[in-house]
């Protein structure tokens, strides 16, 4: 899969306030990049992974409109990004940690580093894990991380584990191989979906062990951890010994964890908007999956996209916009 990601610099090498930061290039985030590129805004899109989509990991696709064959997810959604890109919008692999989205301009903090913008679209589907496994909690920061970019280094030839089955999980783990003396792979399915090239590149890494079909069932350790609990595809167990844990794992939650309760959420632990998409904060919107509240497909996520961008490109150009009344 050809995946073309630039480094979103200006030419002196610092970094550019964006017009629009769009956190999630699934179907929502695509095509707000798509319809705010071609309104003339400078896009940028932070996605942490072609996979980590939900649209992504569906192996055939056949109700998109105007898509007749039947496609892979995956292949629907290059062809939304590249729709994009051909506008101008800009595609960045990176995670977001964290965000300041009170501030002038907007801060999006990634693993990769700061992002500014003037106004952000969150569309980062619902994906997200509920449950954490035994220990990942306590042991946070003592030899668990959700980013190798982050910590890798100080795992030098040490053993780590990275749970997932993700192209998101598959780079980590790649990222870590420079490090690390050895890479537990460990996929709760038996296949992981990530890019033929890049798993060709996992497996081909003398210092990986693959497991397929391993699910993580606890992260072990005191002061720091000392091993992962592993249920394996015959039905056994196995305790690896290791001083990393590396977790993608994915869920069914909305991926609304690294807003840092910047935002309300309704009662179902999902952003609240209004008929535009807009937020609570201005200059705030949020589309597809990550609200929860109506038909979970892509032809809607997309819509959703092409409205919020819509509404950006009003307000940043000081048009009118519907009044919202919160209180309701
Ligand atoms: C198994 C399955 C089958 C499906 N089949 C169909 C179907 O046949 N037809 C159909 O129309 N719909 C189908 N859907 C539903 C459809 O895939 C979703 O409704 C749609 O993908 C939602 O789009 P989205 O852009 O809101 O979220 P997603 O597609 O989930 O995209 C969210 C993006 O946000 C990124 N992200 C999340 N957190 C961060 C972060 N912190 N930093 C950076 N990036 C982040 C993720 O990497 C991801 O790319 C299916 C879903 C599943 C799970």
């Amino acid at each position: 899969m050809d995946l073309h990601f630039e480094l979103p610099t200006t030419g002196d090498g610092a970094a550019s306030v964006w017009d629009v930061a769009i956190v999630g290039g699934g179907p929502a985030g695509a095509t707000a990049a798509m319809y705010a590129a071609r309104a003339d805004l400078r896009v940028i899109v932070l996605d942490k992974g072609l996979t980590a989509s939900a649209l992504g990991i569906t192996s055939r696709i056949a109700n998109y409109p105007g898509v007749p064959e039947e496609i892979s997810g995956a292949e629907l959604l290059r062809r939304m990004r590249e729709q994009a890109q051909r506008f101008g919008a800009v595609f960045v692999q990176d995670k977001v940690q964290a965000v300041d989205l009170e501030s002038d301009p907007k801060l999006l903090f990634a693993n990769g580093g700061t992002y500014e913008a003037r106004a952000v679209i969150i569309a980062t589907g619902s994906m997200a894990r509920g449950q954490r496994v035994k220990g990942e909690e306590e042991l946070l920061g003592r030899g668990v991380s959700y980013c190798a970019t982050c910590d890798g280094a100080f795992f030098r030839d040490q053993d780590v584990a990275v749970a997932g089955n993700t192209d998101e999980a598959v780079e980590e783990a790649l990222f870590l191989t420079r490090f690390a003396r050895t890479v537990h792979f460990l996929s709760p399915t038996p296949r992981i979906h990530a890019p033929e090239p890049l798993l060709h590149e996992l497996s081909s890494q003398p210092n990986v062990r693959l497991y397929l079909g391993a699910a993580l069932r606890e992260v072990i350790g005191g002061d720091h951890v000392t091993g992962v609990r592993v249920a394996l595809r015959d039905g056994g167990e196995q305790v690896l010994p290791v001083n990393g844990a590396f977790i993608y794992l994915q869920g069914g939650r909305p991926a609304t964890d690294f807003l840092g309760g910047q935002l309300p959420l309704n009662e179902t632990g999902c952003v609240r908007v209004d008929a535009e998409y807009r937020t609570t904060i201005p200059g705030v919107y949020a589309v597809g999956d990550v609200l929860c509240n109506h038909v979970k497909q892509a032809v809607v996520a997309a819509a959703e996209g092409a409205i919020a961008a819509m509404a950006v490109e009003k307000a940043l150009r000081g048009r009118k916009q519907l009044a919202v009344d919160w209180s309701k």
